[in-house]
């Protein structure tokens, strides 16, 4: 395929016929669970600085501002109205208040609902007890205390404490996690962590990013059980693109603990993540930054990865015999039923006031 052609040209010509095509089934509204927003002052340090620590792992671009998300939202959705679950970069090249800050910003524009990067002891309780009830954070998304993929050997109570978790509990947060460990949830240190907290502190409502980190069969396989009878634990499916692991984890917890999310900038990248061996690898097509388990060709036809994922979602479906009203719920209502239990739907509806007076993008 030529790279001669444009971005435009590529997005209606090549793009977007297939988008009409084979995304015709998703629901006239689509909430993207698990994107990031940040700007180039928001790090303390450039993580992908070719001197720093875990330079190397899923390198993006510096500066992703909100009117990118909503652009990409925009582009990707173009026949449906997008929202997403968006919060700062969760580690330690990030400094941590800009980067909070920022988020609670962007959630004053339509259709955006913050996450509060935060961990074990990173605030005092009680401060961080009066940003959650007197802002409109709609929960955690768990700092990743550790740099690119040298997965951390820590445990999850190493991640988040019990007065964040007790916080959660009251208020119904969403505790978003991106599980330590390279066994991912199939790590039985791992499982523990997950099953201790879901059940101590049943009212957090636990989402478990990209599916626990399962992005093979032969992971998923091992871990789904542990969530079969843990009501208030979701799975969100940024980067997950196996339609056998998805079909899985709707055999085993059903549809409506499985919500739609792409990991955006990440999955606004044309490719496909895949399996060679036992390790994942984003196949994509030329002009990415380089970054470990990345493979660039421009020997293929690609699409953007966020409908890779849609569509593993619908195969996975279909495989696990979920119908079609159960299939569109995992793109939008799913998640707005969790969001709307946050504070007794507070700041659900404090933002939705808030939307109505927002400034515009364009
Ligand atoms: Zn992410």
């Amino acid at each position: 395929m030529s790279t001669l052609i444009t971005e435009n040209e590529r997005y209606h010509e090549i793009d977007l016929p297939f988008y009409r095509r084979e995304l015709a089934f998703l629901p006239p509204h689509v909430l993207d669970f698990h994107t990031h927003t940040w700007r180039a002052i928001d790090w303390k340090i450039n993580p992908w600085n070719q001197k720093a620590d875990g330079a190397n792992y899923m390198v993006t671009d510096p500066d992703y501002p909100l009117e990118t998300l909503r652009d990409d939202g925009h582009r990707m959705f173009p026949d449906q109205a997008y929202h997403a679950v968006c919060f700062g970069n969760p580690t330690p090249s990030a400094d941590l208040d800009r980067t909070n800050a920022y988020t609670l910003e962007a959630s004053l524009r339509p259709g955006l609902f913050p996450l509060l990067v935060t961990g074990r002891g990173t605030l005092p309780t009680d401060r961080l007890r009066q940003k959650i009830e007197q802002e409109n954070w709609l929960g955690y998304k768990v700092f990743l205390n550790w740099y690119g993929d040298n997965y951390a050997a820590i445990d999850i109570p190493t991640m988040l404490g019990p007065e964040e978790m007790e916080l959660a509990n009251e208020h119904h947060l969403v505790v978003l996690l991106h599980v330590p460990r390279s066994g991912r949830l199939n790590d039985p240190v791992v499982k523990e962590g997950v099953r201790t907290y879901a059940k101590a502190y049943p009212h957090a409502q636990i989402v478990l990013a990209h599916c626990g980190r399962c992005y093979l069969p032969d992971e998923m396989k091992g871990a789904i059980a542990c969530l079969a009878d843990l009501p208030n634990v979701y799975m969100d499916t940024s980067m997950v693109m196996d339609p056998q692991v998805l079909e899985m984890v709707f055999r085993t917890l059903g549809s409506e603990r499985v919500l739609f999310a792409t990991d955006f900038p990440v999955a606004a990248m044309r490719g496909r993540r895949v399996y060679l061996m036992d390790h994942w690898v984003d196949v994509v097509l030329p002009g990415y930054p380089p970054s470990a388990y990345r493979v660039a060709s421009d020997d293929m036809h690609a699409t953007f990865m966020a409908w890779e994922i849609a569509l593993a979602i619908r195969r996975g479906a279909e495989m696990a015999g979920i119908d079609e009203a159960a299939l569109k719920g995992v793109f939008f209502q799913n998640g707005m039923n969790v969001l709307n239990r946050v504070r007794k739907g507070q700041p659900v509806k404090a933002l939705q006031s808030a939307w109505k007076t927002a400034p515009k993008f364009e």
